[in-house]
């Protein structure tokens, strides 16, 4: 029975339940512990404490997920604790946000001189204030009926490789660790491998030397139990957790996208026995300070 999850979006970055929604979702699922991890912003977790008070089974982590850039490829990392009241921190993520939306809109630009007529007017409507992001974009081409589900607006236009892609304003992934040390926060590196319903997304490059540099920047964890990894994807990296001596982490990624067989909270996440290693990390005035 799976009873944490440990990676969720709301509608403050590109996921589709309010934090209420969410929250409510995962009681029905029976799960214990979640943390919510948008990208960019924190300004969801409010709203979940709230939520989740009526839930005495069951807690919350405060979490965030910010992406960042190596060469060919990206590193997305999960901030755990984090402190939402910490200024400069928030002065940060609002900078992250701003190069999302003028990424975003650059990217519907180049849809349009594609012949994808969807309309910036329209995308931010659908982001409704949230950190925007390419799932939004996607939507409005489903909507548009230039596509099926969203996850085929990434394999052509706006993945990676896609045709309408624009990069933004990213970190390297030490930089986001140090920047979520000096946060207070635990940091973790979301999906290190190969997501077979995320095309476009590879496997981190010498993944063991990536993550060897980042537990030396701080980095605690990496996640084992995520969304649609098979049995041998788990079995390959919790053993590379074990060896590195970081705690395996994981959740569904859950954003309610509308595309098929996503996962869903209470199919996938690691033991309680990662929660309570984090607990303890985070009472330990952890490596790096
Ligand atoms: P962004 O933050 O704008 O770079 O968008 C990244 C988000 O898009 C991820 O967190 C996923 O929610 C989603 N995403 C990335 N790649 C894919 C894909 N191939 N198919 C569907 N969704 C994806
Ligand atoms: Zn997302
Ligand atoms: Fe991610
Ligand atoms: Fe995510």
């Amino acid at each position: 029975m799976i009873e944490v999850d440990l990676h969720l979006h709301t509608t403050f970055s590109d996921g589709r339940l309010t934090p209420t929604q969410l929250v409510r979702l995962c009681a029905q699922r029976g799960l214990r512990v979640i943390a919510i991890t948008d990208h960019d912003t924190t300004n969801g977790l409010p709203e979940a404490l709230e939520t989740v008070r009526a839930f005495p089974h069951m807690s919350l982590i405060p979490g965030i997920e910010l992406s960042t850039d190596v060469p060919g490829g990206e590193v997305h990392l999960l901030g755990y604790f984090v402190n939402y009241t910490d200024q400069s921190f928030q002065d940060t993520l609002s900078r992250f946000r701003d190069g999302r939306q003028d990424r975003a809109r650059r990217m519907v630009e180049k849809l349009n001189d594609l012949g994808v007529k969807i309309s910036w007017e329209r995308v931010k409507e659908i982001a409704a204030g949230a950190a925007i992001g390419r799932p939004h974009i996607a939507q409005a081409m489903v909507e548009a009926g230039y596509v099926q589900y969203p996850k085929d607006a990434f394999e052509r236009y706006i993945g990676r490789n896609g045709v309408a892609y624009v990069e933004r304003l990213k970190l390297t992934p030490v930089e986001a660790v140090r920047l979520l040390r000096k946060n207070g926060a635990l940091p973790v590196m979301a999906h290190p491998t190969y997501s077979s319903t995320k095309a476009g997304r590879d496997e981190v490059a010498n993944l063991r030397e990536t993550l060897q540099g980042l537990r030396d920047a701080g980095l605690v964890g990496m996640e084992v139990y995520y969304g649609d990894y098979t049995p041998e994807q788990v079995a390959m990296l919790s053993r590379l957790a074990d060896e590195l001596g970081l705690v395996p982490c994981g959740g569904s990624d859950y954003h309610a996208s509308g595309n098929p067989g996503e996962p869903e909270p209470g199919t996938v996440g690691p033991p309680l026995s990662t929660v309570k290693a984090l607990e303890a990390l985070r009472h330990a005035r952890p490596r790096g300070d």
